[in-house]
């Protein structure tokens, strides 16, 4: 099974990411997570994208493409890939997706969890509080929503005219929206 997630953050990409690919069995890509990963060893890709998330911005795509492409394709590889957090813009999408298609890595479902803007600012702030993560504040927030808006929200389009989409009610409690996104999976295939 090949899953993209899709939603602004706060929607719970990473703890229904998490659930899904262990259901599945398949790697969690949480691309968020590599890049702070890669910021803390201080690695050359980490210490040019630092800039870039402490502003809430999207990493440029060629540095993205660098650290994902090879690891989408081994985890397709290896029967399947749960992604979170890539595509973020149709850019990003259409960069891989003729090599994508050539290594049948093209995904199988596109899940978009939507939440209303009040309830992700409110989710955000209060993760802010427990994780600690330098770009869950106040401003940044702003950025973020706004940066979805305009560079990952063209992708429900996208992926609508492409026959993939399903959008998730992500509004509920967390077991409730699991439980809908499992509903709206093709059969596990290959
Ligand atoms: P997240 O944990 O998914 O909210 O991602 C945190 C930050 O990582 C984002 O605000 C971006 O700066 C960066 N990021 C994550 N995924 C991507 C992506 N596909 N393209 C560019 N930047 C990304």
């Amino acid at each position: 099974m090949k899953i993209v997630l899709i939603g602004p953050p706060g929607s719970g990409k990473g703890t229904q990411g998490e659930r899904l690919a262990r259901r599945f069995g398949l790697e969690h890509t949480g691309v968020g997570d590599l890049l702070r990963a890669e910021v803390a060893a201080g690695s050359p890709i980490g210490q040019e994208a630092a800039s870039y998330m402490d502003r809430g911005e999207l990493v440029p795509d060629e540095l993205i493409l660098r650290l994902l492409v090879p690891r989408i394709f081994a985890a397709a590889d290896a029967g399947g890939y749960l992604l979170d957090g890539f595509p973020r813009s149709v850019e990003q999408a259409e960069q891989i997706r003729a090599q994508a298609a050539e290594h049948g890595a093209t995904p199988d479902a596109v899940i978009y969890l939507d939440v209303p803007r009040a309830e992700l600012v409110r989710r955000i702030l209060a993760r802010a509080a427990v994780e600690e993560r330098a770009d869950d504040n106040e401003q940044t927030v702003d950025t973020r929503l706004q940066v979805f808006d305009e560079q990952t929200r063209p992708l429900i389009g996208y992926y609508r005219g492409r026959g993939l989409l399903r959008v998730i009610d992500a509004d509920r409690p967390v077991d409730e929206v699991a439980a809908a996104i499992l509903d709206e999976l093709p059969p596990a295939a290959d």
